[in-house]
């Protein structure tokens, strides 16, 4: 994602093993590239695609108001 706009989304609320697909930085928990549970959202300006994200990059767009959760 190299899009800076704002993007409303949805949390899905399912939890699953796997890759997170944000790595935002260094403290993104599936950096190393292994699974860990993360969770997905939907970006609902893009009809819903769905992205899968650990629960750091997560909290970390929504806190910089890259994400405006629905
Ligand atoms: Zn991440």
């Amino acid at each position: 994602m190299t899009t800076q706009q704002k993007e409303r989304v949805e949390a899905t609320g399912v939890f699953f093993a796997g890759v997170c697909e944000v790595k935002l930085d260094e403290r993104c928990e599936t950096k190393g590239g292994k699974p860990r549970p993360i969770s997905a959202i939907w970006l609902m300006n893009q009809g819903k695609r769905q992205v899968d994200v650990c629960k750091f990059c997560m909290d970390e767009k929504i806190n910089r108001g890259d994400w405006i959760l629905d």
